[in-house]
Order: C-alpha cells, then structure tokens, then sequence
C-alpha cells in the first residue's frame, strides 16, 4: 500500500525556516515563522508557566486518564477566559482539544457530522491550515473577500457581499482578532453588520480566536467573539493557548459550541466527546492545567497578564517604529497601515518577485504572500527591513 501514497506538497513556510537555518548570512532576519520572539530573537518560557510546571510537579500526585471533553476546571477557566458574562453558562458545551488546530479541526468535524451539506466560507487570504483541513474533510469551500491591498485594510464591502450569498446553514469562518495571515481587522461596527449578516442569511458563524491578548488587550480581543455569540442563536469558537501562554508544543486548545437555547448543551457536549474519542480519545493535560492553575492563582495570573502585555506592547511600538521609518524614508504614509494592524503578522502587499529579491539581496525572510511576522524584528532591524524596502520599491 505505501507505494500508492502520494507526496503531499511541501509546506511554504516550513520550507522557508530550512532556507533560512542554511543562509550564511550573519544579519538574515527571519519574519518568516508564526511564534513570538523577543528582542533576542527567543521564543521564552513565561514566567507564570515555568512556576505553574513546577508547582505541577510537587503537587501532582497522578498522571491517570482524565475525561474525553478534558479537565472540566480547564473548559471553564478558558470559557470565561474568552467569553467572560456574554452568555450564560449552560449554553456552552466545551472540549478541551490538542491546540487551537485541533479545536478547529474538531470543529470542521462537528459542521460535516451535524450538517453534511455546509459549505464553510473563508476569508481570502486566511490561515492556510483552515483551507487544507477543509479539503481533507471533503468540506465545500466558499471564499470572501477580505483583503485590501490598495489600503491595506479590510475590503468590508466586498465581504459584505460574499457572505450575503450564504445559505442557511453554512459557516462563515471568522478571525476573532489579529486576522492571520494579513492583520487587518474589522472594526466593532462592521462586526455588527457581519452579524446582522449572518442572521439575515441564517448562516453559523464559526471564530478561530488564536492570539487573544496580542492585539488590542485581552479583554478587548475577545469582544468581537463575545458580541457574534451573546447574538447568534448558534455560535463555534476555535481558541489557541499556544501564542498568549507560549505554551505552542504542549498542544492547548478549547473547542467551544455556544447555543441560545441551553437545552440543546447536554446532547452537543455529548457530541463533542465522541468526536475527541473518535481522533484522539483524550485531549492533552499538560497544558490544560498549566493555564487552568494560571487562570485561577490571582498571583500567576496578574504575572502573566503583565508579561502578556508586554509582549503586546512590544509588537505594538515594532508596528509603529516601522510605518513611521518608512515614512520618513518614502515621503508618503502609503505605509501607515503597519501600525494600524493587529498581532504577530502583517501582510506588506509586495509582489512574489520584490519578496524574493528581498530574500535574496537582503537576507530578509517574509513568506512568499509578503507576510510578515513583526516579531521577529527588533529596533536595530527596523531600520534595515524598512530602508530594504524603500530600496525595492515597493
Ligand atoms: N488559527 C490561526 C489563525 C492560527 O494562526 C493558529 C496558529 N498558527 C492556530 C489557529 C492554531 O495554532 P495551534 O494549533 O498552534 O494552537
């Protein structure tokens, strides 16, 4: 049977870390990967989980199964994480997932088990892992538009639009916030709209929140969620704790399904077990009681909340350093927009050629859609990056 398996196309961005790992070049700058660095280009342990990993292993007494859905402490200190009083609790059914692709993914199987006739919509771009998941699971994809590249902002319009042609039950897969792989966002206005949308066309909406925390705040992050479930009668959440805890191999994420109607929890709570038995039996712990033991010790949480912010903050001024560099270096505000997005990555809106020529002039590596990842600059390389594309012309 192997001889019939046929090569799956290689990963673009993982290509791109083995280019970069064998570039000689000592001032190469990697914007390529999707994790935070900091100013020294590490991607650290946070302070609250290296104490809440050490606490574990006094404290920890077994390491026997827990439930299919997960640890319940975990399901509710995420759930009131994301979305705070916006709904009653007894309309959320959660699983605990391993990271916020396997929330995803289990989501995707929720849609094609409960609604085989979904078509899912997507935006264009969106993060690559929810196209190829789609396509695996044989799910009908409906791309929207989203992207501007005139303005580098949201072509609202033309989501409009798109997700108007919606039938009633299909799903429009939403970014929470920090929009990857663009980081232009919808303000609260537009997300009104969207709902109204969505209500008008009876479509379900389905929000991947992978980096609350990163952009706004982390109670702000967590409005657009907030409102689209207190609104819908049917809501699916994606959340990630890999970016806001840095917790990326320990596989830490939360599946959430919101109903209005709250009798309908116990048979979707049902569904979701039997849906984490079916792909993996139980759902990873390590991490689950990290951020659980984080998110209800007041002193670990204050910890990490700061050393989250301040990591947001960080990213933050690199947008704003960079867009006010490359106005003083262009003359022109064409650039205005790097500040103006939200989270780890930004799509500069460079042709496939000018992202080339910067790899190969300027060692500087962004992937090939032109999308950067802010993190992996830092104040001396602001510079460099801005005047390498003032030079490109781009
Ligand atoms: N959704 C989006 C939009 C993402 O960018 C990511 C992280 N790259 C994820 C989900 C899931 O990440 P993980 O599985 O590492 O938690």
């Amino acid at each position: 049977m192997f001889e019939s398996l046929k090569p799956q196309p290689a990963d673009k961005i993982l290509m791109l870390m083995q280019t970069f790992r064998d570039d000689p070049r000592a001032d190469k700058i990697d914007l390529g990967v999707g994790v935070y660095k900091n100013a020294e280009g590490l991607t650290p342990v946070m302070r609250a989980v290296k104490a809440a990993e050490r606490r574990l292993v006094d404290e920890q007494t077994t390491k026997t199964y827990v439930g299919l859905l997960g640890d319940p402490a975990y399901c509710d200190a995420m759930t009131d994480l994301v979305l705070g009083d916006a709904v009653p609790k007894a309309s959320v059914a959660a699983a605990a997932t391993p990271g916020g692709t396997g929330a995803v993914r289990q989501a995707f199987e929720l849609i094609r088990y409960g609604n085989p006739a979904a078509r899912v919509f997507v935006s264009d771009p969106t993060w690559p892992n929810h196209t190829s998941i789609l396509n695996y699971l044989k799910i009908p994809i409906v791309p929207y538009r989203y992207f501007d590249a005139e303005s580098g902002g949201v072509d609202f319009n033309g989501m409009l639009e798109d997700i108007s042609q919606a039938r009633p039950g299909d799903v429009i897969l939403l970014h929470g916030c920090c929009h990857n792989p663009t980081g232009a966002n919808l303000n609260k206005v537009e997300w009104q709209a969207v709902i109204a949308s969505m209500l008008k066309t009876g479509a379900l909406p389905m929000v991947d929140l992978a980096y609350q925390g990163f952009g706004d705040g982390l109670e702000e992050d967590a409005e657009a969620t907030r409102m689209v479930a207190a609104a819908m009668p049917e809501t699916l959440i994606a959340a990630s704790c890999s970016k806001n805890f840095g917790i990326y191999r320990e596989r830490t994420g939360l599946l959430m399904a919101v109903s209005a109607d709250s009798a309908k929890t116990p048979l979707t709570r049902d569904t979701l077990a039997f849906l984490n038995r079916q792909n993996y039996s139980f759902p990873p712990d390590h991490g689950a009681r990290v951020v659980t033991m984080i998110l209800t010790d007041p002193e670990l949480r204050a910890d990490w909340a700061k050393e989250l912010e301040e990591t947001r903050l960080s990213m933050l001024n690199l947008r704003q350093q960079l867009a006010d560099e490359l106005q003083r270096l262009t003359g022109s505000d064409r650039f205005a927009f790097l500040a103006q997005h939200r989270g780890m990555f930004s799509r500069l809106g460079a042709s496939a050629e000018k992202v080339e020529q910067l790899r190969a002039e300027h060692g500087i590596y962004m992937v090939g859609d032109s999308r950067m990842n802010i993190a992996g600059l830092n104040s001396k390389t602001v510079p460099i990056l801005a005047r390498a594309i003032a030079d490109a012309g781009i």
